[in-house]
């Protein structure tokens, strides 16, 4: 669906999957103006289709563009565009558990101008991919870098919004990530190095002697809807849950004092990512005795279960 200045986002319209025409100067190779999103479709056991609070994709897709100078694309008009296109593509959504359909919502900016400056023209595509199970059998603990000489974000910036240069800048971190084993990267804050915040592609929780530890939104972590929902069901479920600055040395020694019960992660590829193993410089801290953690199994549980249908949605987050 294009935008144009003047005549606002218009002409929606389905068509295979092909490549697109652009100019080589088109402003989003050049200066990054692009924004995207991640969801997912489910089937369930009685073969309907459903997706998990669509809404706030669109909402948090707002957010980016207004960061990025990008028009605003109407909740209403984005959530259109995608129940139409699923519609279209439901035998896509696969049926087997554990699998589904990829969605990924993005916006560029398409004027063909050498020269910075928010562009006047965007494109709005919505891509699918069928996506196997994330996990083959069963949960794993991943092993996670904890990266102490690259920033990804600072305050201010755009850390919080989902567009491309931000995954740009943390491809060195991962590519040091793996070339140690580890096979994602958690970082720090962009000023004092020493605040955590997220990981690559997911927020990071810690239980601590009993309280789920997760980073306040300061402007520079990804808001996950994962993470959002990981806390209320927490809370649901009677348990203290505090969002707040935490450095990596209150890590390091409630491990050292034994209190470190869980760690782990949340977004939208696996829902619940336990951690086995954290390495922070020469420490290497493991987790639960790299198994899997009570809360991590709870939410992971209960997450999946009202995606897939089976366990009651009473948060009311799944959309038809
Ligand atoms: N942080 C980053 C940088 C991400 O890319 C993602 C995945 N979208 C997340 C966190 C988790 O967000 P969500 O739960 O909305 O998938």
């Amino acid at each position: 669906m294009p935008y144009d200045e003047g005549q606002g986002w218009h002409d929606p319209e389905i068509m295979p999957y092909g490549n697109i025409d652009l100019s080589p100067a088109a402003m989003c190779f050049h200066y990054g103006q692009e924004v995207f999103e991640g969801l997912k479709a489910y089937r369930t056991a009685e073969g309907k289709v459903q997706l998990f609070r669509p809404e706030e994709n669109f909402k948090r897709l707002n957010k980016s563009n207004e960061r990025l100078v990008i028009p605003e694309l109407p909740v209403e008009l984005g959530m259109q565009c995608l129940t139409e296109l699923i519609k279209v593509e439901k035998d896509w959504v696969p049926s087997k558990e554990g699998e589904s359909l990829y969605i990924r919502p993005f916006i560029i900016a398409v004027d063909p101008f050498l020269g910075v400056k928010p562009g006047e023209h965007y494109l709005f595509i919505i891509i699918l991919s069928p996506s196997g199970a994330y996990y083959e059998t069963g949960l794993n603990p991943v092993n996670i870098y904890v990266e102490s000489k690259y920033v990804r974000a600072v305050r201010g910036g755009m850390g919080f919004a989902k567009t491309g240069g931000n995954y740009a800048a943390s491809l060195i971190g991962q590519d040091e990530a793996h070339k140690q084993n580890y096979s994602q990267v958690l970082w720090l804050d962009g000023v004092e190095q020493k605040y955590i915040e997220e990981v690559g592609a997911m927020n990071i929780f810690f239980v601590i002697d009993g309280k789920v530890v997760t980073p306040m939104l300061q402007g520079s972590i990804l808001p996950g809807i994962t993470r959002k929902s990981a806390i209320e069901v927490c809370k649901s479920m009677g348990l203290t849950v505090e969002e707040r600055r935490i450095d990596i040395q209150e890590i390091a020694d409630a491990y050292d004092a034994g209190k470190l019960d869980e760690v782990f992660g949340t977004g939208t590829a696996a829902v619940i990512s336990p951690v086995g193993h954290l390495k922070w410089n020469d420490k290497v801290m493991e987790i639960n005795g790299n198994k899997i953690g009570k809360i991590s199994q709870m939410l992971y549980d209960t997450m999946t279960g009202i995606q897939w249908g089976k366990v009651e949605d009473t948060f009311n987050w799944i959309y038809p």
